[in-house]
């Protein structure tokens, strides 16, 4: 069986007794099988990723951006040569189709490429004769060694959201990957090597919370970003800040699309269903509730009930499939039992996805699609993030009631607005309670040089992923006042 140990040092890890003793099982979503084990670290390899990471920083902080920048250059090009690879990976472990799984890339090398214009984003600013013949400098320097943790649903892409901009930086890195979908990060990691990252700057520590919790704790680490969802954000969060290291952790989601009723509704349950559905709703940026305003409802549900209901199910690795399974077995028997509860608690199940399976994968975790209609916001279904292919819809009478359920929701990742009325949309871009916006586009994931994050429950801390606010994250100010006196 293979084996998915940690990558330390730029090398597999083995310590004096030979490897991990501590190991989990990894699963094909689509047909239930283990496919490997993979190890788990215990606070001994953490704290071998940490002195890697920290030897590495003596060097790596000092190198000229020139000569990091050049590295990630070639980086770049060897993401691209193999992203067919890497997808393969995703989609082995994780599930999805394989075009998502390239998507995923894709965006992931968004970063890279904002990496590889560091040298714009990190010059600093100066001011001359501030004073007589005083001149102040304002510079932005690495801190040391960072920790990423990041979530199953993008083993790779969340992965290139946060080391390449830190490493960029001068900083080095640990990645904490999911163990549930492990084989992505050490590939990515393998490929780092092969661009000339040198030996240590990133490193690579399977595991669970024991590993986590020993990251957190080290007093080498200086910075943690996570994704992942919200009650472990809150623990990432108030155990790393207590320790005084700076920190990121987005959280969970449970994303809103308001639909009014001059809207374009064909438009709107196209996207809709994409949103949905997609990566069978297994996406932070996912909608998982439909408000639909008056006469917008009856009209809109039929409509995604009729897209819905076409889409092809299946193992992640067919062309032919649209939407694979769900990334384990527990999760798979969760998401149903949310199905069940919202039809007790007197949602209409429009289309019911329980006791759907494919011929000859019978084992895999499959889930259908699910349509509830007339969800009421006190029901299991809508107080809690189901992250599956389950759609609520949610009826208001109008646009400030659909705003008093959207802005009451704890949640606050992504909102959208669909409607032709430009004051509308106006409105709700001003008045929702959420990080990021979509006006007549329901996953508004931001381009790379813009940031990614979310508002109140969706994320912990003052920096958002990505764009100039990882540069803020992964540097920190210094100010420099000099006086030289004349020749
Ligand atoms: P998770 O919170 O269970 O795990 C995330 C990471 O934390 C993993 O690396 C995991 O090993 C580790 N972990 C799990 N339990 C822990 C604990 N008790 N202590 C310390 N570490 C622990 O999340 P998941 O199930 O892998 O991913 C799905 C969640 O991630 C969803 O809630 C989804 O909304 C969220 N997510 C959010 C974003 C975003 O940008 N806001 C993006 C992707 C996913």
């Amino acid at each position: 069986m293979k084996t998915v140990t940690h990558w330390i040092g730029g090398k597999p890890f083995e310590d004096a007794s030979g490897a991990s003793d501590t190991w989990a099982p990894v699963t094909d979503p689509a047909t239930g099988e283990v496919t490997a084990r993979v190890a788990m670290a215990g606070a001994d390899e953490a704290g071998s990723a940490v002195a890697a990471a920290k030897e590495a920083y003596a060097t790596w902080r000092t190198s000229p951006l020139a000569h990091r920048i050049a590295i990630l250059f070639r980086y770049r090009a060897l993401l691209d040569a193999r992203r067919d690879d890497i997808a393969a990976l995703i989609t082995a472990e994780q599930g999805k189709v394989h075009a998502d799984a390239l998507a995923e890339v894709a965006r992931g090398v968004e970063i890279v490429e904002l990496a590889c214009g560091l040298g714009m984003a990190l010059k600093g600013d100066t001011s001359t004769e501030v004073s007589s013949r005083v001149d102040v400098a304002s510079v932005r320097q690495s801190l040391g060694v960072f920790v990423g943790i990041s979530p199953f649903n993008f083993p790779a892409m969340i992965s290139m959201w946060m080391f390449p901009m830190a490493i960029a930086c001068g900083n080095t890195f640990i990645h904490k990957p999911s163990s549930k979908a492990p084989s992505a990060s050490v590939l990515l990691a393998e490929l780092t090597a092969e661009a000339g990252v040198p030996d240590g700057v990133l490193n690579i520590l399977h595991g669970g919370k024991v590993a986590v919790d020993a990251l957190l704790d080290h007093p080498d680490v200086a910075g943690v970003s996570f994704v992942g969802s919200t009650p472990v954000a809150r623990h990432v969060y108030s155990r790393a800040t207590a320790s005084g290291k700076r920190v990121q952790a987005l959280g969970g989601a449970k994303n809103h699309m308001l639909v009014l009723p001059d809207a374009d509704l064909d438009a709107a349950a196209d996207a809709a269903v994409s949103a949905a559905y997609g990566s069978a709703g297994q996406r932070c940026m996912a909608i998982s509730v439909v408000v639909a305003v008056g006469s917008a409802g009856d009209a809109l549900v039929s409509r995604i009930a009729e897209r819905a209901a076409k889409i092809t199910i299946g193992p992640g690795n067919d062309p032919a499939s649209e939407m694979g399974p769900l990334v384990t077995k527990a999760h798979r028997d969760k998401v149903a039992d949310y199905v069940a509860g919202a039809g007790a608690q007197g949602a209409d199940v429009v289309l019911d996805g329980r006791g759907f399976t494919v011929e000859g994968l019978e084992n895999g975790y499959w889930l259908g699609i699910t349509l509830l209609d007339k969800v009421s916001t006190d029901s299991d279904a809508y107080q809690n993030e189901i992250f599956g292919p389950v759609l609520c819809v949610v009826r208001a009478q109008t646009y400030e009631e659909a705003m008093q359920i959207i802005n009451g929701c704890p949640y606050g990742n992504a909102s959208a607005i669909f409607t032709r009325d430009g004051g509308a949309a106006r409105r709700f871009q001003l008045e929702v309670e959420a990080g990021m916006v979509g006006v007549n586009l329901p996953q508004p994931v931001p381009a790379g040089y813009h940031s990614f994050g979310g508002w109140k429950d969706s994320a912990f801390g003052d920096h958002r992923m990505y764009g100039n606010e990882a540069v803020h994250f992964y540097t920190r100010g210094k100010v420099i006042t000099s006086h030289w006196p004349d020749l």
